[in-house]
């Protein structure tokens, strides 16, 4: 335990001394013990430090805790996009209820050094299990709409935490540095989201999925979706990988209301198809406005996740009471012997959906044949232009390379360098509308920014939100940045190339100043830079 006393009892009872949490536990269990299954329950605390949305999560959460089926509960953080309390305290009151919570760590309004400090306050509290993910695109706040911060991805806020949890190696150079910190206990999840339409999109959610993996995540919950398949699908990606990583099936119960957003792309990445959507319409009309149907809808899914092979379900909801979640858990038991028979009733395909494996006719979901893919797009002019360019002097091995660089050694803090920079930034604005962020990512994006034409930002993958390829800022206006990109990509058959390296948080230290210098001169992320840790490829 950490050396300066704290008072009573500021953390999380289950924790102190042990760290092997009964979720982490759990987890590990459903890897190597058939019929460990896992629940957990989703809690989405409201706008505001009090009021009837906090209390309603701390009653369901001390049921959860008395009624001892679920494993964990998880509690949101801003989700929509919206400001809400943020989940440490409620999770430290939690925790003192008697069950662990999953705190969801977002990083769309946090930046790299806030997302350290709140990991080593929740560590030092006790509160070890995090769903990490870049978030909802902020929303409206204080007297406008909030700044998307989206200083690191999820790839990379699990590549800090893993190192945080090997003890964070301070770099000499580096203020209090030259010492290992140490380490943390974070058991930390990711997010992923099968339930794409296109080929694109689904394969920039796989390339994502094991990044997140190679960086550490140790457990996967997937987005909200009803496709049978598409969840069998994910399983069989993983398997083909080698990505031993425990996934909790995310089964939500709908209702009208909700189902009618999620079916008009209101609620990011989350897809309800027209077919499901007309099924709820009929629900609504009986008596309950649904809500048994729901239920039912929801026991049927857990059994055909269990069937399939998950380590566990993530129930969520809205306004669902703990009985309705108890009641749940009971009926999946009873659907459970027949989960395959169960199975038609989960098929809801997209319009032209992308599926990555060859239907299995007889049950319904794939075999481990991958299906054959559609052809490439046709080549681009401009983008063709830009890699040739590339290729005569960016590349290591291109003839101007190594006359690049000494061009930009000698140019180097001269008066010349204001006046190259400028011709630098306005060939690449009129390109691919460069924000002068001086740590340029265009070669790894297939020549697309990620600072001007991804409004999160992200640098080592799709985040969930895009829907049939829009992006989840600008639907039907603007496609997302991985679908442009794998599209390009795949006209030469590189796609694949989008799930290689790991990309580094952009340098903040070389905002307005010259790519081309900080690249030719080894300064940008592709080098060894001075972060406060050794960095270690
Ligand atoms: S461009 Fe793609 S990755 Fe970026 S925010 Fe939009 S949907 Fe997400």
């Amino acid at each position: 335990m950490n050396s300066s006393p704290i008072a009573e009892p500021a953390y999380c009872p289950q924790e102190i001394g042990t760290h092997e949490s009964r979720f982490k536990q759990a987890m590990k269990q459903s890897v190597e013990e058939p019929g460990r299954f896992v629940y957990t329950l989703e809690l989405v605390p409201g706008r505001g430090s009090r009021g009837k949305t906090q209390d309603e999560v701390l009653r369901t959460a001390e049921q959860a805790a008395k009624g001892d089926l679920i494993d964990a509960v998880s509690l949101t953080d801003n989700p929509g996009g919206h400001p809400t309390l943020f989940p440490d305290v409620i999770g430290l009151e939690i925790c003192r209820l008697g069950i662990e919570p999953i705190i969801h760590f977002t990083c769309k309004d946090k930046n790299r050094n806030q997302i350290e400090s709140i990991l080593y306050e929740l560590d030092r509290i006790g509160i070890h299990n995090l769903l990490v993910m870049t978030g909802d695109y902020p929303r409206y706040g204080f007297e406008g709409q909030a700044k998307p911060v989206c200083d690191l991805d999820s790839v990379q806020a699990i590549r800090l935490i893993s190192r945080m949890n090997a003890g964070l190696d301070l770099d000499g150079k580096a203020p209090g540095g030259g010492l290992r910190l140490p380490p943390t206990h974070t058991f930390k999840g990711a997010a992923i989201s099968p339930f794409k339409q296109l080929e694109s999109e689904v394969m920039a959610q796989y390339f994502k999925l094991s990044k997140k993996a190679r960086m550490g995540a140790d457990f996967f919950i997937t987005q909200v979706g009803f496709d049978a398949r598409k969840f069998d699908e994910l399983l069989r990606y993983m398997r083909l990988q080698n990505l031993a990583v425990p996934v909790l099936g995310n089964v939500y119960v709908l209702s009208l209301p909700v189902a009618r957003a999620m079916n008009r792309m209101l609620v990011p990445g989350c897809v309800v198809t027209d077919e499901l959507f007309r099924t709820i319409e009929e629900e609504a009309a009986s008596p309950d406005r649904g809500r048994e149907a729901s239920l039912t809808r929801a026991a049927k899914m857990i059994a055909v996740l269990k069937g399939i092979g998950y380590s566990g379900v993530h129930i969520g909801g809205p306004h669902l009471e703990y009985e309705d979640v108890e009641r749940i858990i009971g009926l999946s038991e009873e659907f459970s012997d027949s989960w395959r028979a169960l199975v038609s009733e989960f098929s809801f395909p997209q319009k032209s959906g992308f599926y990555l494996f060859e239907k299995d006719r007889e049950t319904g979901l794939n075999t481990d044949v991958l299906a054959a893919r559609q052809t490439g797009p046709r080549k681009r002019l401009g983008y063709g232009f830009m890699r040739t360019f590339h290729s005569i002097a960016f590349a290591p091995e291109a003839p101007l390379y190594a006359l690049s660089c000494s061009f930009f050694r000698k140019l180097d803090g001269t008066r010349l360098e204001g006046p190259v920079t400028e011709i630098e930034y306005w060939i690449k604005f009129v390109s691919s509308r460069c924000r002068r962020c001086g740590d340029c990512t265009l070669a790894e994006m297939a020549f697309l920014c990620p600072q001007s034409q991804c409004p999160k930002f992200l640098f080592n993958g799709q985040c969930g939100g895009s829907n049939e390829g829009w992006c989840e800022v600008f639907p039907g206006k603007r496609k997302c940045i991985y679908v442009r990109a794998y599209e390009r990509l795949k006209a030469y058959g590189e796609e694949q190339s989008l799930s290689g390296e790991y990309i580094r948080p952009r340098n903040w230290a070389l905002d307005q100043t010259s790519s081309w210098a900080n690249y030719f001169l080894g300064r940008d992320h592709r080098a060894e830079t001075c972060d406060g840790t050794n960095g270690g490829r």
